[in-house]
């Protein structure tokens, strides 16, 4: 157990420049992969703290991890810094006002992300400095976390290999610990070939690609009753074979993703999606080839290092939100339907009699993981070292994820105060894992038993490069 005080004051001392990172980071959002001058930004950081850098990653240009210190155990504290699309959004106002119209958005709060996580890896660095401690304290800059799966290909090429224990975090409407059982995903495009002719002069010479994706929708709908209920598919056409119906579309692509608990569940399916891509391609005479896009597993928790964590969550307490917070949470909320209110109440236990609009309290931690309908690439970190992970409160308690009203928050006074709460217990945590060797070793006593029955396999395949050096869809 740390001396809270003095990382709490370390993490004040340092925190201004930061605030600042992650301001600009906001004020420049970037999607999956081309994250350029959010790498730079936080490189420079690494670099101005003292961290040694390496760059590139498994050949992607916004991997990079930053390291110091020497020897064992080696602590990785993971960073995001990914935006979304279609998500371009003012600061500090309660109304869509797009800043470019149909831009990006930080509509995950990953400008947050990822500077507490440097930040908190800058505190341990100096911390073990200061203390002469063995030891090594890495951040880790991951891409693409939406819809990219970029740890997942950084853990192929063997990032993680050497890590003893992983932390991270995410924005969060509560405080609290993510113990989840998320689900595990594989994406993949579906590309239809059939042959041009006239549609209305000689349609008999015909072959409709777009038929096929129809074809195969309907298909995937049927399937949807057969399948387990927390399985989810989803998909997106990426190609309709073009704008003229007087043509018989010759090519036509569609991307499926597929969801499950657990990962070989998810090939079952997909294996399940293939065959139906195959009689759509057999019903039009067209001819269809699978790509696979990116995949990734399902977290597992890890009881030893989350009971670690939620002491330092307890210990920092919420976040110190002032009235000013309260206020413009309250406008936030005023935009928000009693169904998105009632929902965080619903799904995460917390408490309705409290009516702050901010969460300012500390959610219950049991190690009994609640169900995620979503995925992260952090499962496969999860797979490879013990993990923990915790949220803190950075937005009003309604905020749906990926919103306009999530990104109208991200650069205020309460979601910096979310993040150096949150880098507070990072370091707090890191620093018990570095120098408590009884918590490591139930940690990984754990972690192995989790993974006894299965060891992790990459679910990428080993052929698929990262979407980054693929021409686009
Ligand atoms: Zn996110």
């Amino acid at each position: 157990m740390q001396n809270i005080d003095a990382i709490g004051r370390a993490v004040e001392t340092k925190k201004a420049p930061f605030i600042a990172l992650s301001d600009r980071i906001w004020d420049t959002p970037e999607i999956r992969y081309h994250e350029t001058a959010a790498t730079a930004s936080q490189i420079a950081a690494l670099e101005d703290q003292g961290f040694r850098v390496t760059r590139d990653i498994a050949g992607i240009p916004t991997a990079f991890m930053g390291e110091a210190g020497s020897g064992g155990p080696v602590i990785a504290i993971l960073g995001e810094l990914d935006a979304l699309a279609g998500l371009s959004q003012e600061s500090g106002v309660a109304e869509p006002r797009p800043i470019v119209k149909g831009g990006n958005g930080h509509g995950c709060g990953h400008n947050l992300l990822g500077t507490a996580s440097l930040l908190a890896a800058a505190v341990v660095k100096d911390h073990l400095a200061a203390h002469g401690l063995p030891g090594t304290v890495r951040y880790y800059g991951c891409p693409a976390e939406e819809g990219g799966s970029g740890k997942t290909f950084m853990a192929r090429a063997g990032a993680f290999k050497d890590v003893d224990a992983v932390l991270t975090w995410h924005p969060w409407l509560f405080n609290g610990i993510m113990c989840v059982r998320s689900l595990a995903n594989v994406q993949a495009f579906f590309r239809f070939r059939g042959r041009a002719a006239h549609a209305a002069g000689c349609p008999e010479l015909g072959r409709s690609a777009l038929d096929a994706v129809e074809l195969m929708s309907v298909g995937v709908q049927y399937m949807r009753e057969h399948m387990p209920s927390e399985a989810r598919i989803h998909s997106a056409i990426t190609q309709t074979g073009g704008i003229s119906p007087n043509v018989v579309q010759a090519d036509a692509a569609v991307l499926y993703l597929v969801r499950s608990p657990e990962i070989d569940d998810v090939w079952t399916l997909f294996e399940r999606v293939r065959r139906i891509a195959g009689g759509a391609a057999m019903m039009t005479d067209t001819t269809v080839e699978v790509e696979i896009d990116r995949a990734c597993s399902n977290l597992l928790p890890n009881t030893a290092l989350e009971s670690a964590m939620h002491a330092n969550l307890r210990r920092f307490g919420p976040p110190p939100f002032d009235d000013a917070d309260y206020a413009f949470a309250r406008q936030i909320q005023a935009t928000l339907t009693e169904a998105d209110l009632a929902f965080p109440y619903k799904s995460y236990g917390l408490d309705r009699r409290d009516p702050r609009p901010l969460h300012s309290a500390i959610a219950e931690y049991d190690g009994e993981p609640w169900f995620l309908p979503g995925s992260t690439d952090v499962g496969d970190i999860s797979w490879l070292a013990p993990t923990a992970q915790c949220l803190t409160a950075c937005h009003a308690i309604g905020t749906p994820g990926h919103s306009w009203q999530l990104v109208a928050q991200g650069k205020l006074p309460l979601a910096h105060k979310g993040m150096v709460l949150a880098a507070k217990i990072l370091a707090a945590t890191a620093l018990d894992a570095l120098t408590d060797a009884d918590l490591l070793r139930r940690a990984k006593a754990e972690h192995a038993e989790r993974t006894a029955a299965r060891p992790y396999r990459c679910p990428i395949p080993d052929d698929v490069v990262a979407p980054c050096h693929r021409a686009a869809p």
